[in-house]
């Protein structure tokens, strides 16, 4: 299914996920929100979800693809991360090396090019397609 994105929303959908941060400090700078678009034109969202352990913490993305997952709506468009890490709220957040990796695999195995939109507070945007941000994946074909 062919649709524009509406990428403003998609962000603005993310920023409001920062509200479902679930386990840690709600004061710290490590709070992430995610929003999926499906080729059915669903949107899913998560924050991360905080283990004290830190190491198994969900990421936000993690999270989002999951929720996706659990609507059996797996073909991702577009995916965005945001989060409070810079305190300006300037910075555009990057997915992580994990999470790019869950999104490689989601798109290797949708044929869809997935989106990834990196946001920052202020709802500013870049976005690049996964295969430009991992450039040589596992597996690689
Ligand atoms: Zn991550």
């Amino acid at each position: 299914m062919k649709q524009e994105i509406d990428y403003e929303t998609l962000v603005k959908e993310a920023i409001r996920a920062l509200d479902s941060f679930y386990g840690g400090d709600s004061n710290s700078r490590y709070i992430y929100g995610s929003a999926v678009l499906t080729d059915k034109g669903n949107i899913y969202t998560a924050s991360n979800y905080a283990s004290d352990t830190a190491s198994l913490t969900l990421h936000a993305e993690q999270a989002a693809l999951s929720h996706a997952a659990s609507h059996k709506d797996t073909r991702v468009v577009a995916i965005v991360c945001v989060g409070k890490e810079d305190p300006n709220g300037e910075r555009l957040c990057h997915p992580c090396g994990i999470c790019k990796q869950l999104i490689w695999e989601n798109s290797n195995k949708s044929g869809i090019p997935v989106k990834v939109v990196m946001a920052n507070l202020k709802g500013k945007y870049l976005v690049k397609d996964i295969k430009e941000i991992v450039p040589y994946p596992w597996p690689s074909y």
